[in-house]
């Protein structure tokens, strides 16, 4: 269910654009809006959920089931040399936006893949 005032359920919904990189019934990939290298992805689940303390198994197997489909077709589009993947859960931990995100950050040995 969508949670009032939270951005990420507003961009499943639509009332806020964003540039999709995959979406099924249960999770959606979008470009971060500041891209800290290029193709830098987020991947969340559609079911709204804080950070990975109130995950439930099932919502969190879901998401990370796909991410490597999702990693491999960032890898297929930009060509990096390498990829991390992030998690920051709470505040002091920089976590920003309170609906649970993976950020995908491909990584190009000219830094951030934009020069
Ligand atoms: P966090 O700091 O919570 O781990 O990551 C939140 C991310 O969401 C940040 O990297 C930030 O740039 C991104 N972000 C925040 N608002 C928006 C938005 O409206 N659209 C998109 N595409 N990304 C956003
Ligand atoms: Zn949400």
């Amino acid at each position: 269910m969508a949670h009032e005032d939270c951005i990420f359920c507003k961009i499943i919904n639509g009332d806020i654009p964003s540039a999709k990189v995959y979406e099924d019934d249960k999770v959606y990939a979008f470009l971060d809006i500041s891209q800290v290298t290029k193709g830098h992805t987020l991947v969340i689940p559609k079911t709204h959920t804080k950070n990975i303390y109130e995950t439930p198994p099932e919502t969190a197997s879901e998401l990370f089931s796909r991410v490597p489909k999702i990693a491999a077709a960032i890898k297929e589009r930009y060509n990096p040399i390498g990829m991390n993947l992030l998690n920051n859960n709470e505040a002091p931990a920089d976590q920003s936006v309170f609906h649970l995100h993976i950020h995908i950050i491909p990584r190009y040995d000219d830094g951030d893949g934009f020069s």
